[in-house]
């Protein structure tokens, strides 16, 4: 294989054989060909596009860069493209488990606006989120789900073109998301896959027609590789459920695995239904049933039971983590300054906030403040009169900065006269 052809090829937009995607990507991997070469083709794949039949052989290729799991019994994971206060992976990872699916999940650090599950169960002390593949394998066949980071023995060559990526400015191409976000799946070994791709200026993917695309190659790509798929295409343009940070989404995930927040509220019912679609393709029975046995597990206190035993599994310590939740931070509150309906909770706007007072990472490897965050009081529709509160921020360095912020806040909310129409979190259905 000569890189130079291959390059000029994908240059002039033709089609690259399998041997020929194949063998740059071992190339790469092995440290063969040079990140140089590599940017030059992630550059051509953004400009030049590429087939589905390409997309699944880029997939492949990274996925066997390296280890892939197997297991024994029905396995599913779901995959969100990441959102502003996303934390329902850890209601609906254990959700699925309680519902007889084990749930292998290799989950992410947050960068940027958008925050990692990985994160968020770190504020748990003691939580180990770096488990050794073989940890994982044993935590999953004890407890029925396991979530920690990919480690470096799965998709090394995603994880060394993701790099590439990020600096090149070559991020924004379908077929090369797909590979990087299917490849980790699938060589995570779950036989169903199940994606929330978001959408709005909390997300990766700001139109619907963008979101449509990336979900419908997701699931395409997933069903070339032999697994079952389904996603839905869902709202991000306002923070899901109140809390937006680490410890602070932890403890609301925690009210929902407990039945304290209502069932109806949009972020508890798009956990029971992505738990749903899960077990409903994993065990082959319908929806409609799937979701009735989901409901029930989650307010029997099964899927807390499985969050809670996951947790113990992987060293963490839910006790400590309730007195961290009552430790002092700084903390300031902003209320209404209209009376009215609020109309629209800007994600992105929150987002930025809750970097700013130090929840999230500018560039990988910086250091996060598990207490830092917004935690809202009212959602989209809520009614609120003068001096209602909209929210409280709060951090763990110190009082300076947090006024303004608080002013940034302020600039997220929109407070109409009028009532708003409740929205459903679900824009469309992939399957
Ligand atoms: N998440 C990933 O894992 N890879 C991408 O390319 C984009 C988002």
């Amino acid at each position: 294989m000569v890189a130079k052809l291959i390059l000029d090829k994908k240059r002039e937009g033709h089609a690259l054989g399998s041997a020929e995607i194949r063998e740059f990507v071992d190339g790469f991997t092995r440290g063969e060909i040079p990140d140089y070469q590599m940017s030059a083709l992630a550059m051509a794949i953004c400009c030049r596009g590429m087939t589905d039949r390409e997309t699944a052989d880029l997939t492949d290729a990274m996925m066997r860069s390296g280890r892939c799991l197997e297991w024994g019994f029905p396995t599913a994971d779901k995959h969100s493209t990441g959102g502003v206060g996303d934390k329902l992976s850890l209601v609906i990872q254990p959700l699925a488990a309680a519902c007889g699916v084990a749930v292998p999940s290799l989950t992410g650090r947050g960068l940027g606006i958008t925050g990692g599950t990985a994160d968020k169960l770190e504020t748990i002390p003691g939580y180990n989120a770096s488990l050794s593949l073989d940890d994982f394998q044993r935590v999953v066949a004890e407890v029925g789900v396991s979530m920690t980071v990919q480690t470096d023995e799965i998709t090394p060559a995603d994880k060394k073109l993701y790099a590439l990526r990020d600096v090149t400015g070559t991020v924004a191409s379908i077929p090369l998301i797909v590979g990087s976000i299917l490849s980790k799946k699938l060589a995570e070994g779950a036989g169903t896959l199940v994606f929330d791709v978001k959408c709005g200026s909390g997300a990766f993917m700001k139109t619907r027609e963008e979101a449509h695309a990336l979900a419908e190659a997701l699931v395409g790509g997933a069903k070339a590789a032999g697994r079952k798929a389904a996603a839905l295409v869902t709202d991000m343009s306002a923070p899901l459920g109140r809390a937006v940070g680490n410890a602070n989404e932890v403890a609301e995930a925690l009210s929902i695995l407990r039945g304290e927040t209502a069932a109806d509220r949009p972020d508890v019912a798009l956990s029971v239904e992505l738990a749903a679609l899960m077990v409903s393709l994993s065990r082959d029975i319908p929806l409609d049933d799937a979701r009735e046995e989901c409901r029930a597990k989650l307010a029997d206190g099964s899927a807390l039971g499985r969050f809670e035993a996951m947790a113990r599994a992987q060293g963490g310590d839910l006790a400590k983590f309730a007195r961290l939740l009552e430790m002092p931070t700084f903390k300031f509150r902003i209320q209404s300054m209209k009376s009215g309906y609020v109309s629209a909770i800007d994600a992105e706007k929150v987002a930025r906030v809750a970097l700013s007072l130090g929840a999230g990472r500018m560039k990988a490897g910086d250091s996060i403040d598990p207490r830092a965050g917004v935690t809202l009081a009212v959602g989209v529709g809520d009614r609120v009169s003068i001096g209602s509160p909209l929210a409280t921020l709060e951090t763990s360095s110190g009082p300076d900065g947090l006024e303004k912020a608080a002013s940034a806040l302020y600039a997220a909310f929109a407070i109409s006269p009028s009532a708003v129409e409740s929205r459903d979190l679900v824009i469309e259905r992939i399957s």
